[in-house]
């Protein structure tokens, strides 16, 4: 078996941003409390947590004259007010390609447009673009696959504002978008109805290297992050045997057998270490 590097991987530019800022902020020495996972990452958590931050669910677990770091995800308008009015230190994370979708949708709601979010409810930085559109005065609705168009509360052919989760498979996002258009034909779309670059760049290159031959597929990452999954999805779909594992440790215990032509990518939020750890365990 061969394996080789399928590119790009490693930390999007949105994850390098969001590890610096809360690396810096832990140089003083203070406490430093996150608001959620800073990235779905067990070893960049890891390495964070041993620096002295603390991953907590909700503001309240923040002391009065604290710092709280806001993760690359993102938060709505509620808990920045939250924040603010509590007088805490805040340092944003926020991705810029995230941010883009809350302005969006802030814009749609001007408009007196209902929003329909593409994403998984439950996921945070969905959580953050509905609390926008709320505060901004919108109807709001997610929407996860395309049949889950046919029950949105709208009435049909109104016209409506879509957004999408940065980290869903640029696929399924295109098939929901053709089903939105079909029940709302003045449906109204912009770059943020699309993926952001850095999941889509590794989508494209997975399918590139499966229909080059590769038969095999090892997407490094979390089993919490979107865009690990999907990266996984994706490959397996494209016709390749499909593992997915966290670093080095779980890799060697895998079983590639009858792979002649192994792909190793990630997902954007593993470290660069980790996977030139993986590839040279594999060569
Ligand atoms: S995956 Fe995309 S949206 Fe998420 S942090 Fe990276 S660049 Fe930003």
């Amino acid at each position: 078996m061969t394996a080789e590097a399928i590119e790009p991987h490693g930390f999007c530019a949105g994850v390098t941003m969001a590890v610096a800022k809360a690396r810096e902020a832990l140089e003083g020495g203070g406490v430093v409390h996150c608001l959620h996972e800073l990235v779905h990452n067990e070893t960049v958590v890891g390495e964070l947590k041993s620096k002295g931050m603390r991953f907590v669910e909700s503001l309240d677990e923040v002391p009065d004259g604290g710092t709280v770091l806001f993760s690359a995800h993102g938060v709505g308008p509620a808990v920045r007010r939250a924040a603010d009015e509590r007088g805490l230190a805040v340092i944003d994370a926020t991705c810029p390609f995230v941010a883009r979708v809350h302005r969006q949708v802030r814009e749609y709601a001007a408009r007196a447009l209902p929003v329909v979010v593409v994403g998984h409810a439950q996921h945070v930085e969905v959580a953050g673009v509905v609390d926008e559109a709320l505060d901004a005065g919108a109807r709001v609705a997610v929407v996860a696959a395309p049949e889950d168009v046919a029950a949105l509360p709208f009435p049909l052919g109104e016209e409506v504002g879509a957004v999408c989760q940065t980290t869903l498979s640029g696929d399924v996002v295109r098939k929901v978008m053709e089903a939105l258009r079909a029940r709302h034909p003045g449906l109204v779309t912009s770059a943020t109805a699309e993926v952001c670059t850095a999941t889509r760049d590794r989508q494209e290159a997975v399918r590139r290297f499966v229909a080059s031959g590769g038969d095999g597929v090892l997407v490094l990452g979390s089993a919490s992050s979107s865009n690990t999954r999907r990266l996984a999805e994706i490959a397996s779909e494209s016709g390749a045997k499909t593992w997915r594992a966290v670093d080095a440790a779980e890799v060697s215990d895998l079983d590639f057998s009858g792979v002649r032509r192994l792909g190793v990518t990630s997902g954007a939020s593993t470290p660069e270490e980790v996977f030139a750890d993986v590839i040279e365990s594999l060569v």
